[in-house]
C-alpha cells in the first residue's frame, strides 16, 4: 500500500509538472459584505472543494505537493512563504549549510495552490470560514484589512512555537532556533561575539563572558546546535582567529533532565555525551534554569553563568490558533484530561479529524492522536500531510470528527462529480499509519546517533558511519533536486573552504 500509494503521488506530481495549469487569479476576487462589512473571499464554483491550509511547515508542504489542484481550488494560508527543513537549522546557524539551501517557497512546492502571506487568527468551524491578517505591513506600516476564506474542508497543521515555560527573560535575553530568521539572527550574534572580543581593550574576563555559548535545552535541537557550534570553534575559528580568542571559547549545554536525548536509547544517550565532551561541550544535567538576564543564566541553586549567547531550545508550546480553537469545541475538552499537559494540542481521531469539528483535520505538532499519541517530528508530520492529501484526492467526505463518529467515507463508485451516489454502497477510509524510519541525531564531532525499531528490526548505531547515514538520509531526504544540489555543494564548500565568518 505504501508502495501504490508512493508511485500514485510520484504520477500526480509528473502530471502537475507535464501540464502547468496557470495560476487562477480568479480565487482572490473579494466580495464585501454589508456596509463595512468584512472583506471575503468569493468562491470561484461549488463543483470543487475549496481546500484551507493553515502553515506551511512539514505537514502542510506534503500536503501541498500532493494535493490534486484540478479538483480542489487549496488556499494556502501562512506567514512564511516557504518551507523549511529544520533538521538543518542548526547546521545553518554557524554556516555549515547556507539558509536558502534549506527552503522552498510555496509558490515553487505546488504552483497551482494560491498562496496568502497572512496569519488565521481566528476558524469558525460553525460557519467553515478563517478569519485572516496579512503578514506584511503595508508602506504606512500598517497592516491591511483582515479577511475571511470560506472552506469545505481546512487543513490545519500551524506547528507550535517556543515555550519560556513561565522562566522569567527568556522572550528577552535569549535565541530561539526555530524558523529561519532565528538561525540568521543567531549567526550573526555569535560572528559578533568573535569580533567583539577581538576588539582591542577588551579586557580578559569580558573575552570570557563573550565567547561563552549557553545552550538550554538537551534534545535534538541543543544537542545539535552545541555539537555544531563546537565543530564550528575547533575547525574554523581556530583557522581564522587568535589562539587567545580559541583558548577562551566555551559552549555549555543545560539540561534538566538527567540524561539528554531522551527518545534514543540508554546507551546511545552515553555514547552522545562521550561525543559532545570530545568535541569539547560541557554537558550540565540536572540542572534547572530559573531567570535569564542580559548575558547571564541564573540556576535554581543560585549559581550564575556570564555568557555571550543563550540558544533557548527547551519546548515548545501551542500557538494562540490552536489554543482558540481547541478552546470553542466542547468536544476537545474530553481529551484533556488525557495528557499531562491539557489543552495544547488538538485532539484528533485515527482519521487525523478534529474531535467535535466538521471537516477539520489537524496534522503535525499542532495535534495529538487520542490513544496513540505520535512524536513531534517531521518524520510524522511529513507522512500525515501526504495521508491528508490523499484522503481529499480519493475524494472521502470526512463527516464530523471523534471516535464515536463514522469513519470518512465515499460512495464505492464515485467518480467524478463529488456528489455522485454509485449504487449506494460506501467505502470507509482507512486510518493513518506512522511508518516509522528511525531516529537520527547529529551530535558533533562528525559523529551521530542513529536508532531503527521497526517490526523485528532492531537498529542502532553511533559514531562516524552513523554520521555518513545522517547526511545520506537528509540528503535524499530533501524535497527537491535544487535543495539537494545546494546542500551538497555547502558541505563540499565548507570541507574545503571552511565556514564563511562574514557578517553583514
Ligand atoms: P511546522 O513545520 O512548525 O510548520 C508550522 C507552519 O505554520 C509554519 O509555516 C508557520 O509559519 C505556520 N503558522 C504558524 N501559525 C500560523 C497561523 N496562525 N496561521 C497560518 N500559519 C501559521 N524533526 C525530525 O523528525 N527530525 C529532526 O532532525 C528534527 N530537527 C529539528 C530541528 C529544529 C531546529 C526544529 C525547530 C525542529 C526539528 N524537528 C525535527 C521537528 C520538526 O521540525 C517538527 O516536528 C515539524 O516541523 C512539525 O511540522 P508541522 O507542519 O506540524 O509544523
Ligand atoms: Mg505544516
Amino acid at each position: 500500500m505504501q508502495l501504490e500509494d508512493t508511485l500514485g503521488d510520484a504520477a500526480l506530481i509528473l502530471r502537475r509538472s507535464l501540464s502547468p495549469v496557470s495560476y487562477d487569479d480568479s480565487l482572490l476576487a473579494t466580495t464585501q459584505e454589508g456596509e463595512g462589512g468584512r472583506l471575503k473571499l468569493r468562491r470561484s464554483s461549488a463543483a470543487r472543494r475549496t481546500v484551507l491550509v493553515v502553515g506551511s511547515g512539514w505537514a502542510a508542504h506534503a500536503l501541498i505537493k500532493v494535493i490534486d489542484t484540478e479538483r480542489h481550488d487549496v488556499y494556502v494560508v501562512s506567514p512564511r512563504n516557504c518551507f523549511c527543513f529544520t533538521p538543518m537549522l542548526p547546521s545553518s546557524a554557524v554556516g555549515t549549510v547556507e539558509f536558502r539551501s534549506l527552503l522552498e517557497p510555496v509558490r515553487v512546492s505546488n504552483p497551482e495552490v494560491v498562496y496568502v502571506e497572512a496569519n488565521v487568527l481566528e476558524l469558525d468551524t460553525q460557519r467553515k470560514t478563517a478569519l485572516c491578517r496579512p503578514a506584511i505591513a503595508l508602506p504606512s506600516g500598517e497592516l491591511g484589512p483582515t479577511f475571511e476564506i470560506a472552506y469545505d474542508v481546512a487543513v490545519l497543521a500551524p506547528g507550535e512555537q517556543s515555550a519560556t515555560l513561565g522562566v522569567p527573560g527568556v522572550a528577552e535575553h535569549s535565541f530561539y532556533l526555530k524558523e529561519v530568521s532565528d538561525a540568521v539572527r543567531l549567526r550573526k550574534r555569535v560572528a559578533e561575539c568573535f569580533e567583539l572580543a577581538s576588539l582591542p581593550g577588551t579586557s580578559e574576563e569580558d573575552m570570557s563572558t563573550l565567547l561563552h555559548f549557553v545552550v538550554v535545552g538537551g534534545g535534538p535541537t541543543g544537542v545539535e546546535f552545541a555539537g555544531t557550534l563546537a565543530d564550528y570553534v575547533r575547525r574554523d575559528v581556530a583557522r581564522t582567529y587568535s589562539r587567545a580568542i580559541v583558548g577562551k571559547v566555551k559552549v555549555t549545554l543545560i539540561q534538566s533532565a538527567q540524561t539528554i536525548l531522551s527518545q534514543f536509547a540508554k546507551n546511545l544517550q552515553g555514547e552522545a555525551l562521550a561525543s559532545l565532551a570530545g568535541a569539547g561541550v560541557e554537558v550540565r544535567l540536572g540542572a534547572r534554569v530559573s531567570r535569564l538576564d542580559a548575558g547571564c543564566v541564573t540556576l535554581n541553586t543560585g549559581e550564575t553563568l556570564h555568557c555571550g549567547v543563550i540558544v533557548w531550545s527547551a519546548g515548545n508550546a501551542a500557538r494562540p490558533l490552536v489554543r482558540s480553537i481547541s478552546e470553542s469545541l466542547h468536544a476537545q475538552r474530553a481529551f484533556e484530561a488525557d495528557t499531562a499537559r491539557p489543552g495544547l494540542k488538538l485532539a484528533v481521531d485515527p482519521w487525523l479529524r478534529v474531535v467535535g469539528a466538521q471537516d477539520v483535520l489537524a496534522l503535525g505538532d499542532a495535534s495529538r492522536m487520542h490513544g496513540a499519541p505520535l512524536p513531534a517530528t517531521a518524520q510524522v508530520a511529513g507522512q500525515q500531510g501526504a495521508y491528508a492529501a490523499r484522503l481529499l484526492n480519493r475524494r472521502f467526505d470526512l463527516g464530523i470528527g471523534g471516535l464515536d463518529q463514522p469513519p470518512p467515507w465515499r460512495a464505492a463508485a464515485a467518480t467524478d462529480a463529488p456528489s455522485s451516489n454509485g449504487d449506494g454502497t460506501v467505502v470507509a477510509a482507512g486510518p493513518f499509519d506512522f511508518l516509522s524510519l528511525g531516529l537520527l541525531a547529529y551530535v558533533g564531532n562528525d559523529s551521530a546517533l542513529t536508532q531503527l525499531d521497526t517490526g523485528d528490526v532492531h537498529v542502532q548505531l553511533s559514531g562516524r558511519f552513523a554520521f555518513l547515514l545522517w547526511r545520506s538520509v537528509y540528503l535524499t531526504k530533501q524535497v527537491s533536486l535544487r535543495n539537494r544540489v545546494l546542500i551538497l555543494f555547502d558541505w563540499m564548500k565548507t570541507r574545503v573552504f571552511g565556514r564563511d565568518i562574514s557578517q553583514f
